[in-house]
């Protein structure tokens, strides 16, 4: 497969919130027009090809992949946020960290009963984020039909906590 712009411009971070974390910083994607239109043109690709009705995009830079892919698809836009940031009656799930557990929030009318909803973040680590994700659309009774990703650290074995979601990372470490 040939080598996606993106891929060429990704920077690594060693150390990076702590020691031992090689971050993988997609800043220069987003400096990079023709980079981001590949990026949002193929997850769209596969948002479209698993019937996706509305983009669920996790907090923060699901939202900047997530967004443009539901512009393109002219669907809809869930937030998956941060605990705390949501105004409106919501739903919340838990998820562990290393040390310690973060939370994640959807707005009840975010989703609808039955809709099909594809995921979108930055990156798979771990799967627990998007693990979460996933319980928040399955709480507010929708089926998350797919799960797409910039980035996966294959190393991490984030598909099993994923398992049975059909999952779509563009590069993999
Ligand atoms: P996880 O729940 O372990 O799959 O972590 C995924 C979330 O953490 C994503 O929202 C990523 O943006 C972020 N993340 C985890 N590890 C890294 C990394 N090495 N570089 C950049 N972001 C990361």
């Amino acid at each position: 497969m040939p080598r996606l712009l993106a891929e060429s411009v990704i920077r690594d971070v060693p150390d990076f919130p702590k020691p031992g974390i090689l971050f993988k910083d997609i800043a220069p994607v987003l400096q990079h027009p023709a980079a981001m239109a590949e990026v949002v043109d193929l997850l769209a690709g596969d948002a479209r090809a698993k019937g996706a009705e509305v983009i669920v995009g996790i907090e923060s830079r699901g939202f900047i992949f997530g967004a443009p892919v539901a512009l393109a698809l002219g669907l809809s836009f869930a937030m998956a946020r941060k605990l705390g940031k949501l105004p409106h009656h919501r739903v919340s799930e838990e998820y562990a960290l290393e040390y310690g557990t973060n939370t994640v929030e959807m707005h009840t009318d975010a989703i609808d009963p039955g809709q099909r909803a594809y995921i979108v973040d930055d990156l798979l680590a771990t799967g627990g984020t998007a693990a979460a994700a996933a319980r928040l659309v399955e709480r507010l009774n929708g089926n998350v039909c797919g799960m797409g990703f910039l980035v996966e650290l294959t190393f991490l074995s984030g598909r099993q906590n994923l398992l049975g979601y059909p999952i779509r990372s563009l590069i993999e470490y």
